[in-house]
């Protein structure tokens, strides 16, 4: 067992790449040898915010500078396919990408909508908290992940 394994055991995003663990429950839109791409769960109400994606590496590695460079290529044109199918299948204001890393400690990028209509009030990190954002139970989800498929290399 290398220790990249014995780490990736006890991580909750390899967990989520087997269908199981903490942050398992949204569907999987896409994926390719190097990374995956979810949809945020519903959280605990059962429902989620519309339009928000992971990027994901397959590969338990940590941090943004430890992708090797066909992995961090493989991010790239993921996260652009991501926004592309977030405008054109939800028509938000913007569409924004985050790469952070202090919550779980393996490659993850956010990819997420900001929807028409969010008061300025609600910053870039908070468009999800503005009572008007569109939510959906797990069924909604799914819907929408068959929408933003196409938008992914077949
Ligand atoms: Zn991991």
């Amino acid at each position: 067992v290398t220790s990249t394994e014995a780490i990736g055991a006890a991580c909750p995003i390899c967990a989520k790449h087997r269908g199981t663990g903490p942050l398992a429950g949204g569907p999987l839109i896409w994926h390719d040898e190097h990374v995956l791409v979810f949809h945020r769960p519903p959280d605990a109400t059962g429902r989620a915010f519309l339009g928000y994606l992971f990027i994901e590496s397959r590969r338990h590695v940590p941090v943004l500078d430890q992708l090797t460079d066909a992995e961090a290529a493989a991010v790239g044109q993921a996260a652009a396919r991501a926004a592309r199918a977030i405008r054109q299948v939800l028509h938000p204001e913007y569409v924004f990408a985050a790469i952070v890393g202090r919550g779980v400690a393996h490659f993850h990028q956010h990819v997420f909508a900001r929807h028409r209509g969010t008061p300025d009030e609600f910053d870039w990190m908070t468009g999800d908290r503005w009572g008007g954002a569109p939510y959906g139970d797990a069924a909604e989800l799914d819907a929408l992940a068959e929408r933003l498929r196409p938008h992914f290399p077949a």
